[in-house]
């Protein structure tokens, strides 16, 4: 029986890789103008930072990770998300010490046991940042500015930021009181899960996506009624400076999102047009969160976005990224053999110098090796043949002219950089 790849994973092929290539290089662009740094923390972690950074209660922690214990003994969990590993990695390597704030990102791949769907895997990567040690909201605006920003440039239309904030543990526990007050007549009419939830934590029910539990949660009581003088100060903050930078928002108030440490901010950005999936990021504050892991509070900001779900967006917008593997010069080697090694050293000369090199090692006609030029692309093909190599030199040949000229071979590398440049 032939093998195939785990359910809800996914192969990378060369033309899709050479995309998100050019993907993580515009965000490692955009991390280099905005000040992070990268962190590169191990695929899996002690079980107990999860159920901890994540929250017990969590759909992750409940029924979406990969546990498995290890030959002696250790439950380990292959990251479902990053933040609470790289709050980990903070105290644990005394990154507090380097500076009051501390700005990161990461890049790689989390698992998560769902149900696989269009946009949505056991095996998918997200891009996050992590802003430590500032509590004024001016990090909160520059968190999403970063997403949006970021989308923009990517190209990315009908762009929607759902905006909330969640409060803090002065506000919370009266809006919870609401929620249940709320939600208790409800209750037979709730999912299974929505009646768990509603025992460990009402604001959870908000996130169900069940059809009933969403009528029902329309009318529930809003977050907004019920903060604190700060954290309504805080929220409105973030407002004005979104507005000063020209990022439109929709408040929602009932957005809690999927995991227990938030505070103040929350939010999402969606595509609409992407279909079920349509979360393209999400984030917010969560200055509870260090305290809960490492012992040691810090304020903290971040998001995290969804490399697979940027390419459905593209696609449903008939936008795609334009990224070819660029070729600037074929070789072709025609002749005896001491001509063909000849061209196989020239080959390299030029790749030593820089240069994007092609060459078909096949011993070939003329005609077959002009068709594999053509097929590369390269603007350039570089003739070597017997007469060629007793005259020391090449015949460069331009492929969209057809004109050709000899260049002795010492001066070849700068005559084609020349050329480029
Ligand atoms: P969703 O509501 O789609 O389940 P989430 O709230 O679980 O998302 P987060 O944990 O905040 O998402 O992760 C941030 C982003 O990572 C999401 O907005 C989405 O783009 C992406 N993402 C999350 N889960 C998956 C998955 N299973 N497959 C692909 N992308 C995902
Ligand atoms: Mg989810």
């Amino acid at each position: 029986m032939t093998i195939t790849r785990p359910r809800g994973t996914n192969d990378l092929l060369p033309e899709q890789t050479i995309k998100w290539q050019a993907v993580e290089t515009l965000l490692r662009d955009m991390c280099q103008e905005y000040g992070y740094q990268e962190i590169r923390t191990p695929l899996f972690e002690d079980t107990d930072l999860f159920a901890r950074g994540v929250g017990d209660g969590t759909d992750i922690v409940q029924k979406e990770m990969y546990t498995f214990t290890d030959r002696s003994g250790r439950s380990l969990t292959l990251r479902p998300e990053n933040t609470a590993a790289v709050c980990r990695a903070y105290g644990e390597n005394k990154l507090y010490g380097l500076s009051k704030e501390v700005k990161l990102y990461y890049i790689g791949p989390m698992f998560r046991y769902e149900r696989p769907q269009a946009g949505r895997f056991r095996q998918f990567h997200q891009f996050g940042l992590e802003y430590f040690g500032c509590a004024d909201p001016m990090a909160d605006g520059e968190i999403i500015t970063f997403a949006w920003d970021f989308y923009r440039r990517l190209g990315l239309r009908d762009l929607k930021l759902l905006l909330n904030s969640v409060g803090c543990h002065q506000c919370r526990p009266a809006y919870r009181q609401a929620l249940s007050a709320y939600f208790q007549p409800y209750l037979d009419q709730l999912c299974g899960s929505c009646r768990e939830r509603f025992v460990r934590n009402p604001l959870r029910l908000l996130d169900c996506k069940n059809d009933a539990c969403m009528r029902i949660s329309a009318a529930a009581p809003k977050i907004t009624d019920y903060l604190c003088d700060d954290c309504r100060e805080h929220y409105q903050q973030v407002k004005r400076l979104l507005q000063a930078v020209n990022i439109p928002f929709v408040e929602q108030p009932r957005l809690v999102r999927g995991l227990d440490y938030y505070t103040n901010t929350a939010f999402e950005m969606v595509v609409d047009s992407i279909g079920a999936q349509s979360a393209v990021c999400g984030g917010g504050r969560y200055d509870g969160l260090m305290e809960e892991i490492n012992g040691q509070s810090c304020p903290a900001v971040g998001f995290a976005l969804g490399m697979e779900r940027i390419f459905t967006a593209l696609a449903a917008q008939n936008e795609s990224i334009e990224a070819k593997q660029r070729v600037d010069v074929w070789v072709i080697g025609i002749g005896s053999r001491s001509t063909r090694d000849k061209a196989f050293a020239i080959t390299a000369a030029l790749r030593r110098a820089g240069i994007v090199c092609g060459m078909d090692y096949e011993d070939k006609s003329l005609k077959a090796h002009m068709k594999a030029a053509n097929r590369s692309g390269a603007p350039v093909a570089v003739v070597i043949g017997d007469d060629e190599v007793s005259a020391g030199g090449v015949q460069v040949k331009l492929m969209a002219e057809g004109t050709q000229t000899f260049v002795p071979e010492k001066e070849l590398p700068a005559y084609l950089l020349d050329r480029q440049a």
